[in-house]
């Protein structure tokens, strides 16, 4: 299975791409969390792309589209995986398309996670996340066991950087203009479902498993 997450920041496209993940045994490919981790130790992403991301912009097409296919090509993505966060304009769609051609691979399923602007922003605000080992929390809908402290690591959690509120409103901007247009192009091409995520988690959880076990 080669599925593709379309949302705007904040529908829950990461939190979900984990549980699919995990039940469906398929490695999750998120651009953002691979940019994230190459901020860190030994960084490989150069200063000008962190500040595209700090700023709530989109890195350079090329860069998002290297980063993707090198780990495409990795011996876990054979059988099948979870785009989250990737492709984010038309031109990356063409690319992986352009990338799959090659190795007479497709797409088999674009999911759409279809949540208000207002409730988007809602959601990010009360994001936190471990530093330490990915985990996400939200402090209303998803809260942590241990106020402030990870479930799964015990390590402080945080907010990530482009959650400010002055941020994530450029997220979205970037969101309607450069995003948003996917939607036709894959609805287009028969492939997208699209999923009502203005509910909580798990009821979306079971939405999703029924479009990709039911083949809706
Ligand atoms: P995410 O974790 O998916 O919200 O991504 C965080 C940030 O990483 C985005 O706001 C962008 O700055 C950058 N990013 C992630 N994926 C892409 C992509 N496919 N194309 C361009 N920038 C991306």
């Amino acid at each position: 299975m080669r599925l593709v997450l379309l949302g705007a920041p904040g529908s829950g496209k990461g939190t979900q791409a984990k549980r699919l993940a995990e039940k469906y045994g398929l490695p999750h490919v998120s651009t953002g969390d691979i940019l994230r981790v190459g901020f860190g130790e030994g960084a490989y992403i150069d200063r000008e792309t962190r500040e595209v991301v700090r700023s709530g912009g989109l890195v350079p097409d090329r860069i998002a589209v290297e980063i993707v296919k090198k780990r495409l090509e990795e011996e876990d993505c054979r059988k099948g995986f979870i785009l989250d966060g990737f492709p984010r304009t038309l031109a990356q769609a063409e690319s992986l398309n352009g990338f799959f051609k090659e190795s007479n691979r497709a797409i088999d399923r674009v999911i759409y996670l279809e949540l208000s602007e207002q409730e988007a922003v809602k959601r990010l605000s009360g994001r936190r996340i471990c530093p330490r080992c990915g985990a996400t929390f939200h402090l209303v809908f998803n809260p942590p066991r241990i106020p402030g402290l990870c479930d799964q690591c015990r390590a402080r959690l945080s907010q990530r950087e482009d959650d400010s509120e002055l941020t994530v409103r450029e997220r979205m901007k970037t969101y309607q203009k450069e995003t948003y247009p996917l939607i036709e192009y894959y609805q287009s091409r028969g492939l997208l479902a699209k999923i009502d995520v203005n509910r909580g988690i798990e009821e979306v959880f079971e939405d999703l498993c029924k479009v990709l076990d039911g083949g809706n």
